[in-house]
């Protein structure tokens, strides 16, 4: 049993820091527990699900990592809340982004980035998978420059757990430039080493002084990468050994394969194939327990090369044959994930228009309406616009369908919708309110041009022949109209228009009311 918070905002904290340490059962246990939190507000639970999606990607399930993803899109669509939107975005970039859609990735990044979160955290993963994507794409210094603005992002929001990881990212991006320079720049390699051994040295310190030694395994393997470009075997196996120490200790065993492959150039190197050997089978054997199969095939392509150096023919072709399964096998599960996450967004998709429709006549409806209605509001009063809005209602429907029966009544209402709906421009807004009343809204119009719309329409439907639905069928609407833009809510205007329509009735129906501004 794991003990958990009770308060949403402390869950969220544990289950970051279980994806952080990577203890799924407590990412999965914090997760249950927020969603089944009574009341918990959509922002929230978007973020939540953004956040356990990086958890299943870091254990290497693809598949429920792009659910979540999507999921947490959903959620943070229907709260509209930008931070829950960056979070899902970088969750749904992630995923992107590991099944090879590089340029769906940099969209999304981009568009995360235009919202200039301003939670550090955010920026980090923001600037850390800015850096791995632009580093697929084959654009080193711009992969690098990221890390950078990772780093500095992270050393401003004083976390040190944050500013650990960014060293640690920028490690890796510094290796990858000295590596590429080490045979023809050597001034541009021995610049790099130099800042390799500077991030090292910070990281350790910070980690040291509080008590994180647990996440430095990553940046001692590109330190003891470095050390092995540089030729400084002694430290490098000095380097290993601590990581493995530290790795042994820790849920995350992730960066052993990396230590693995580099200990086996290092022996490999220096004539020990003994030893290289065995830094290969540990690696493979961590590959397996991670489910790392990419990793592995890597691993099996550099041990068929020391073989092959050392005229070892038969292990040679074993290795082989074992990268070759493995890359086919790696090529199938990513075109499987990809028709699954892209399964999974037709459905989504889906279920995401049906939440919003109305199921008689397909406009929109109540929930769609606040959605669409709370924004424009808001906008038409910031820039001084009017925004008029129409309540309208059938006139006795109830006789109607007590005359002709309740399936002439679903024929009315979808008959009149679909009019509502042929008078309509994209821009503007049409949905059922519920029962047989509708809303209208015109963002594009002022009041007395949307009087004559409203008017119009009006006059159409008395007009409409009616008969072909049942014989002596007659509808008439009565309207009520009001300018939202006069009201301090969106809701204080639609009653309004509710008040114009109630006096249209009184009126003697089949007319348009205007509000009275008060
Ligand atoms: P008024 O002119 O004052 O608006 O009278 P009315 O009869 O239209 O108003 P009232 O509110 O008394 O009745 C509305 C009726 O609409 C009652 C309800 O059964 C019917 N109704 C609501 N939703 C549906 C629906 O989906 N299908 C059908 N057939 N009828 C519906
Ligand atoms: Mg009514
Ligand atoms: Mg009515």
């Amino acid at each position: 049993m794991i003990a958990l918070p009770a308060a949403p905002a402390d869950l969220l904290r544990a289950l970051q820091d279980s994806v952080d340490r990577t203890e799924h059962a407590a990412t999965d246990a914090c997760l249950q527990a927020l969603l089944q939190h009574p009341g918990l507000p959509t922002h929230l639970q978007a973020q939540a699900l953004a956040i356990a999606s990086h958890g299943h990607y870091r254990r290497n399930d693809l598949t429920q990592a792009s659910r979540l993803a999507s999921e947490a899109r959903a959620a943070a669509d229907l709260a509209g809340d930008a931070t829950a939107t960056a979070h899902a975005g970088l969750a749904w970039a992630r995923i992107c982004w590991a099944l090879g859609d590089l340029d769906e990735a940099l969209a999304e990044l981009k568009a995360v980035h235009r919202q200039s979160p301003a939670e550090p955290r955010l920026q980090l993963h923001l600037f850390n998978l800015l850096g791995l994507v632009h580093a697929d794409l084959g654009q080193a210094e711009a992969a690098e420059t990221y890390q950078r603005q990772a780093l500095d992002s992270a050393r401003r929001s004083g976390c040190v757990d944050l500013r650990l990881i960014a060293l640690t990212n920028l490690a890796g991006r510094v290796l990858a430039r000295g590596e590429a320079a080490r045979t023809l720049h050597p001034d541009t390699a021995a610049a790099a080493w130099a800042e390799l051994d500077r991030l090292a040295a910070e990281a350790d310190a910070l980690a040291c002084a509080h008590d994180q030694e647990l996440t430095l395994p990553h940046l001692l393997v590109a330190l003891g990468a470095s050390l092995v470009l540089r030729d400084r075997r002694d430290e490098a196996l000095a380097v290993f050994a601590r990581q493995a120490r530290i790795a042994a200790a820790w849920p995350d065993r992730s960066s052993l394969p990396h230590a693995a492959g580099w200990l086996a150039r290092l022996h490999a190197a220096a004539g020990d194939l003994a030893a290289a050997r065995r830094a290969i089978d540990d690696g493979l054997a961590a590959c397996a327990a991670l489910g790392a199969k990419a990793r592995a095939a890597a691993l099996h392509e550099q041990a068929c090369a020391i073989e092959e150096a050392g005229a070892h023919w038969r292990e040679a072709l074993q290795h082989h044959k074992r990268f070759h399964a493995l890359r086919e096998e790696c090529a199938v599960d990513l075109a499987q994930r990809k028709a699954a996450a892209l399964a999974l967004r037709v459905e989504l998709e889906r279920a995401r228009r049906e939440a919003l429709a109305d199921a008689l006549t397909g406009l929109g409806n109540r929930r769609y309406l606040d959605q669409r209605l709370a924004p424009w509001h808001a906008q038409a009063r910031e820039r001084g616009r009017p925004l008029p809005l129409a309540l309208l209602d059938i006139d006795h429907f109830k006789q109607i369908n007590d005359r002709h029966s309740h399936l002439v009544g679903d024929a009315v209402l979808r008959r009149l919708a679909q009019l509502l709906q042929a008078g309509a421009r994209d821009a503007d807004l049409c949905a059922r309110f519920g029962g047989e009343e509708f809303v209208l809204a015109w963002p594009a119009l002022d009041l007395p041009a949307a009087r004559q719309v409203a008017e119009r329409l009006r006059a159409q439907v008395a007009a409409e022949d009616w008969g072909v639905l049942a014989s002596g069928l007659r509808v008439t609407v009565s309207v009520g109209l009001a300018d939202l833009a006069d009201h301090a809510s969106a809701a204080d205007g639609l009653a309004a228009a509710d008040a114009a329509l109630y006096a249209a009735k009184a009126a003697g129906r089949d007319c348009v009311r205007v509000a009275t501004s008060d």
